[in-house]
């Protein structure tokens, strides 16, 4: 009962029921925040960040103490031998294009084993466009190996896997597809399959939408090279843009290498005053990871409390922080999104509506009042408007607002009488 919104009674009592539900799941999520904010902290504490890190640096940048102690702290925290963390990186894609670019060579083989890539990522290695300037068009040759029922087949990676395969890629998140996750634990399962077979290849993870969604990051079982965005889960809700990688020290050095230049790589690169955001931004990256876990453990609940289809369960285990939705039709797309919407701290008052978005072969409606643009840590839905109808969510800043947005999001299903 909040004096502040308007909600249905029967929304009311299934959100009792949710998180009634939810109670166990809360508490494991709690269990894993708390690790990781230790591990978080404790990497702080040892490379002894102070104030003075957060000064900003122009011009060349050479000597940068914030930022080449955050590259150190960051490799701390996913277990790797040294990262490259920059606001620099203008979104994901581009962190990944920078980390496949900067360690394949013309004539290296890089073979995606969890079936097609992200979007995205397409255009990079050249899967459509063309005379951009791909991995193909630099004589990078690609394969990759489908799942096998939503999972990633061990033993046709096993057979694929061959000397001429440079790099093994993983997606760890679902995406937009409806196939679960991946759990660090396979993705440490696919490692050392490929590696069996072929001691030299290069493990990578697309490691989007994944961190410190377990206690372990999948460079401590095995992937040699990970990449993410900042505007997602370890930017905690507070970098403004930017993306890292960490792995090896030697994939790391030749992607800065590729990120500014070959002989500079990491030692430019002016902070201009952004180093305190990411430093401050990875110490909530944990939390606030888990209130994104929280929202869409009860957007699971809440929503198959009213007979609707939603994967993952509010039950199962998670390696990301994305919830989909099946919502059957339409109407109740838009509906749901122009709730969630309604609800945000920021452009409340927008009503988003489907539109034809480039890229994609349907109209797409989409829900995003976030602080930062295009932030999908802060909650945020996206639904293409064709069958099978279901809504992508991902995010939130912290649960109590979330959990408003999705009772706003059946409260406004409800009053078009759409809600089951
Ligand atoms: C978000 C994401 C990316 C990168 O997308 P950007 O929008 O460029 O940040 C790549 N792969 C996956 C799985 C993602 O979720």
């Amino acid at each position: 009962m909040t004096p502040f919104f308007k909600i249905d009674g029967r929304i009311e009592e299934a959100s009792r029921r949710a998180m009634e539900k939810c109670r166990d799941q809360f508490g494991k999520i709690d269990e894993i925040t708390e690790y990781n904010q230790l591990k978080v902290q404790s990497a702080f504490i040892e490379y002894g960040v102070s104030e003075s890190h957060f000064s900003p640096s122009t011009g060349y940048g050479y000597g940068d103490r914030g930022r080449e102690t955050l590259d150190k702290v960051w490799a701390r925290v996913f277990g790797a031998e040294d990262a490259l963390v920059r606001y620099n990186f203008t979104c994901g894609t581009h962190t990944l294009a920078t980390a496949l670019f900067g360690v394949l060579r013309p004539g290296d083989k890089m073979l995606c084993v969890t079936g097609t890539p992200y979007d995205t990522i397409h255009g990079v290695i050249g899967i459509s466009g063309s005379g951009m300037g791909s991995l193909k068009d630099f004589g990078i040759v690609y394969d990759e190996v489908p799942l096998k029922n939503g999972r990633p087949d061990l033993e046709a990676i096993e057979s694929a896997v061959d000397e001429t395969v440079t790099m093994v890629y993983i997606q760890r998140s679902r995406g937009y597809e409806l196939r679960p996750s991946l759990l660090v634990e396979e993705i440490g399962r696919i490692a050392e399959t490929a590696k069996k077979k072929n001691p030299n290849v290069i493990v990578m993870v697309d490691n989007c939408y994944g961190e410190f969604v377990q206690k372990k990051e999948p460079t401590e079982v095995g992937a040699d090279l990970i990449a993410g965005s900042l505007i997602k889960n370890p930017g905690g809700g507070i970098a403004p843009t930017g993306g890292y990688i960490a792995g090896k020290k030697e994939l790391v050095e030749k992607c800065s290498y590729r990120l500014t230049t070959p002989g500079l790589g990491k030692e430019v690169g002016a902070t201009l005053g952004h180093n305190r955001e990411l430093y401050m931004g990875l110490y909530f990256a944990p939390h606030t990871v888990g209130e994104a876990m929280k929202s869409a453990v009860f957007i699971a609940a809440l929503f198959s409390d009213f007979g609707y289809k939603v994967t993952p369960s509010y039950n199962d285990e998670r390696g990301d922080t994305v919830q989909s939705l099946g919502l059957e039709d339409p109407e109740s797309l838009v509906a749901f999104c122009q709730g969630i919407q309604s609800g945000s701290p920021i452009d409340s008052f927008l009503l988003p509506e489907p539109w034809d978005m480039p890229g994609y072969d349907s109209k797409v409606v989409m829900a995003a009042g976030s602080f930062t643009l295009g932030s999908s840590i802060e909650l945020s839905a996206d639904a293409p408007l064709r069958p099978p109808y279901y809504a992508w969510i991902q995010g939130g800043l912290n649960f109590h607002g979330a959990k408003i947005c999705a009772q706003l999001a059946a409260q406004k299903m409800l009053e078009r009488g759409l809600l089951k």
